[in-house]
């Protein structure tokens, strides 16, 4: 086991999500925003159960996940809570269908043929599944997303399917986290906002940059290794 494994105790999982809490506030109020527009997902690919228990009785309730293997199992052990699943990981199209049945949220769709299998599969007495269009807007060829340019053909399809709900876009920065990508991504929530009024997702922003993205009006950031590693095993600010 890797040290960035280790289980935290109820405290110190406590105290590093009371220190992420303080962060977005901190960075909304120097971006002159509200708290209240920016929420928290906990990225919880790789971590076990038991820890993500433990941040929802402290008060976190969405978690993000990365591969449909671990999201099944764990789903399939944790029923007696009303989580908000978030799938953010690679989309293949032979895992919508179960993506489409035990997912709230999918945040990386990035072609048309996931949109039209993930409208089809989605149970119809469920509530609309809430779709964020993943944008490569840094151009890296080993990342998933879409062009910036194919943003409005993706965006208008979603909108065409009463089960699907087009809620924004969602990005992946590169480790040289360029200012210019956080605003492109900012325009284009903007001009998508514009065209698509329920549109109200700008996730943007992980452990290491999410002061950089609220600047930039994310509303939606992600963070799994500083809520749920050891400190000293991260960055260290
Ligand atoms: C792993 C992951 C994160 C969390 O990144 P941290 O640096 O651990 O905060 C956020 N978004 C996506 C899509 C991820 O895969």
């Amino acid at each position: 086991m890797t040290e960035s494994l280790a289980p935290k105790s109820t405290q110190q999982l406590k105290t590093a999500l009371e220190r992420i809490h303080k962060r977005i506030q901190q960075a909304a109020e120097h971006a002159n925003r509200s708290v209240d527009e920016i929420s928290l997902l906990a990225v919880s690919k790789k971590q076990p159960l038991q820890q993500m228990k433990k941040l929802y009785s402290l008060g976190q309730g969405a978690f993000g996940e990365s591969y449909t293997s671990e999201a099944k199992e764990k789903q399939y052990n944790w029923k007696t809570d009303p989580v908000e699943w978030h799938f953010i990981g690679p989309l293949q199209s032979n895992k919508t269908q179960y993506i489409a049945e035990h997912f709230q949220w999918v945040q990386s769709v990035d072609r048309a043929k996931l949109i039209s299998r993930l409208a089809s599969q989605r149970p119809p007495q469920q509530a609309p599944l809430n779709i964020c269009i993943q944008i490569n807007i840094s151009a890296e060829t080993n990342k998933g997303g879409c062009r910036p340019g194919e943003l409005w053909d993706l965006a208008q399809q979603v909108a065409s399917h009463s089960n699907l709900r087009l809620r924004g876009i969602m990005s992946i920065g590169s480790k040289q986290a360029e200012s210019s990508e956080y605003q492109q991504m900012q325009q284009l929530f903007s001009l998508l906002h514009a065209r698509y009024p329920q549109v109200d997702t700008l996730s943007m922003g992980m452990s290491a940059d999410l002061e950089t993205a609220i600047d930039y009006g994310a509303t939606l950031v992600r963070i799994g290794n500083d809520l749920f590693a050891p400190r000293e095993n991260h960055h260290c600010a």
